[in-house]
């Protein structure tokens, strides 16, 4: 497979560099080539979404719908080979890439439905014979730019609310993600969507990227990356008063107390860890343990963690695979390194899979401060760290000593503390025991403090997001 762009409804491949894209559980195998584009394409892409939105924008919103339901469909027939491929290109195991192909389907059948649901209130006004209402309005032509660690949901999480609302579309995936780019909208072409309407462009962040936020014509970016690329770009679209939504990193706790069941307790926690080597912005990276139960939580810890197993991806029951790529790889170790060096090795799970990949076995450590790198940087691989504190009052300020603020948990059985936690945390979205995670498709998705530009996601909050308000009265 080789990648190529779709703009203007017509295939054309990159006119950049090549790279081959080899499978991160078995370098042996080749996925694919993705051809990277220039800023020249960028902007055709972009010139294609702007003719496509008259026309895009006056469809009702039940005709728009209609749309995404067909998208939905032709995912569901692909559903299988998407997971296959996204697994291939950056190593997530099978299970839960299908899951996120699910979690895709969920979404377009979500938003399709908004089509015909309120898009605005009537307002009483003071004036007698007077109407006054709100009215939800597109944007315009927005860019969506996107990770590679969820290369479906979080693409189709952009993508489905913001057409929903009549807006049009450039979409540049991340490198690592650009071969199931390709393949998603092929699939989605399959719904017959107006020329114009989606437009890809695979590219570098430094090129496409950077054109799409520092010099096109656009109504509103949307990013899912990093806090320091995220930051970057949320200064140039203040700058340019474009609309601009960025969620970024985390730094994610599991708070365990004294008064946990911790054999309810340990299996969330070791998901929350080392479910697709850690790499998900939510991932439980901190593990913070009430000094009662200290002890038996280490125990405890080390047994749960023999029962996790390094797989290639493809396998059906894999949990753990590889790291997505060369760069995660390089940058994971030398963080493991670093705790080698400067921590206490709680255990480290050692696996031979039995393929040359971007293997890493997963490790907790312990014995740090909580100013220390190792418990205030986001890590993205499967590494842990745990820390002893005397009570409630601490657990919650260490964990709230952190720049990120995007997921957490807790595990008690006192309810007190439970909503007091609530309450407490400084963090976007607050579980009590469950492991750190996002949300449902129909909730708010996002995060405080540098983890997000403080919009969400999903649910009824994208819409806000992916709109304006026009506020109209009428005399009669
Ligand atoms: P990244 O910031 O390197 O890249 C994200 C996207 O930005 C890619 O498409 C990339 O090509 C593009 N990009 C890079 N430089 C750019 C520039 N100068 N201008 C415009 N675009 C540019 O992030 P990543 O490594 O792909 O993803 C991992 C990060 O994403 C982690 O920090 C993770 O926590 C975060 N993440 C956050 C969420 C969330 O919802 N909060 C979800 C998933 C991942």
């Amino acid at each position: 497979m080789v990648t190529q762009n779709w703009i203007n409804s017509a295939w054309e491949k990159g006119n950049g560099k090549s790279i081959a894209v080899k499978n991160p559980s078995d370098l042996s195998e080749t996925v694919g080539e993705i051809t990277f584009s220039t800023s020249d394409q960028a902007k055709a892409a972009e010139v294609s979404a702007r003719n496509a939105f008259k026309e895009w924008k006056s469809l009702t919103g039940n005709e728009r719908g209609q749309y995404l339901y067909k998208m939905a469909q032709a995912l569901e027939n692909h559903a299988e080979e998407l997971a296959e491929l996204a697994s291939r290109e950056m190593g997530k195991p099978i299970g839960e890439m299908k899951g996120e192909v699910v979690r895709g389907i969920q979404l377009l059948n979500y938003y399709a439905a908004e089509g015909v649901r309120s898009d605005g209130d009537v307002i009483p006004s003071t004036t007698k014979g007077v109407l006054q209402y709100t009215k939800r309005i597109p944007l315009g032509v927005v860019a969506l730019i996107t990770p590679w660690n969820f290369p479906v949901a979080i693409p189709i999480w952009k993508l489905a609310p913001a057409l929903i609302c009549g807006n049009t579309i450039v979409w540049k995936p991340a490198e690592n993600g650009s071969l199931t780019a390709f393949k998603l909208c092929n699939i989605v072409e399959e719904a017959g969507v107006p020329k114009g309407v989606i437009n890809l462009v695979i590219g570098q962040g430094k090129e496409v990227g950077a054109y799409l936020t520092e010099e096109a014509n656009m109504d509103a970016v949307s990013f899912t990356g990093s806090t320091a690329t995220g930051t970057k770009l949320a200064g140039i679209c203040a700058q340019r008063n474009i609309k601009y939504q960025t969620e970024m990193g985390g730094k994610n706790a599991a708070v365990v107390l004294n008064d946990a069941d911790l054999q309810t307790a340990l299996p969330p926690i070791v998901s929350g860890t080392f479910r697709s080597a850690g790499q998900k912005c939510t991932a439980s990276s901190r593990i913070i343990v009430e000094e009662g139960i200290f002890d038996e939580f280490i125990d405890a810890l080390k047994q749960e963690m023999k029962n996790v197993q390094l797989k290639h991806a493809l396998n059906a029951d894999a949990y753990l695979g590889p790291v997505a790529s060369k760069e995660q790889f390089e940058k994971v170790t030398s963080y493991v390194e670093l705790a080698k060096n400067e921590a206490e090795v709680i255990y480290e799970k050692e696996d031979d899979p039995g393929y040359d990949g971007y293997y890493i076995n997963p490790i907790a450590v312990t014995g740090v401060t909580s100013d220390h790198p190792l418990f205030q940087e986001e890590v993205f691989g499967p590494l842990t760290v745990v820390i002893k504190v005397k009570d409630y009052d601490e657990a919650v300020n260490v964990l709230n000593k952190s720049s990120y603020g995007l997921s957490g948990s807790i595990f008690t059985n006192n309810l007190n503390k439970a909503h007091q936690f609530m309450e407490d945390a400084e963090i976007g979205m607050v579980r009590v025991n469950l492991e750190t995670a996002g949300v449902e498709y129909q909730a708010p998705f996002g995060g405080l403090k540098q983890s997000s530009s403080h919009t969400r996601e999903q649910g009824q909050a994208a819409l806000s997001f992916y709109s304006n308000i026009k506020t109209c009265a009428i005399k009669y």
